[in-house]
Parts: structure tokens; sequence; C-alpha cells
């Protein structure tokens, strides 16, 4: 999940991770793609680099 409220679109987590975050072009936000399985290790790094810690883990 990304919480949009503290995003501010530096897109940083798009260039450690293009797999699984994307630019929205209709709603100009940042996204995560819908997949069955997600690399841990660079999502665990976007997490990790993202200036306002707004991605984080859904749980369930
Ligand atoms: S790294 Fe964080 S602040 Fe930057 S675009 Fe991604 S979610 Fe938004």
């Amino acid at each position: 999940m990304i919480d949009q409220r503290c995003c501010n679109d530096c897109e940083t987590c798009i260039e450690v991770c293009p797999d699984v975050f994307f630019h929205n072009e209709e709603t100009h936000t940042i996204e995560i793609a819908d997949l069955h399985s997600y690399p841990v290790e660079k999502v665990e790094k976007a997490i990790n680099m993202c200036p306002g810690d707004c991605i984080y883990w859904e749980s369930g």
C-alpha cells in the first residue's frame, strides 16, 4: 500500500522497483501493480528509500 497523503511523487520507488510501482497517468498518483507475488527485496528497498515512509505492506 502507498499512503497517498505523504507521497510527494518523487518516483524513487519506481526507480528502485519498476515492476511494482508505477505512475497512474489518470489519477497522477503512484500506484502498485496487482501482482501474484512481489519481489520482496526490491519492495523492501523502496520502503527504506521512500523519503516520506509512505509505503507499507498490506496485511492479510
Ligand atoms: S518513494 Fe515514496 S514519496 Fe516517492 S513516489 Fe514512491 S511512495 Fe511516493
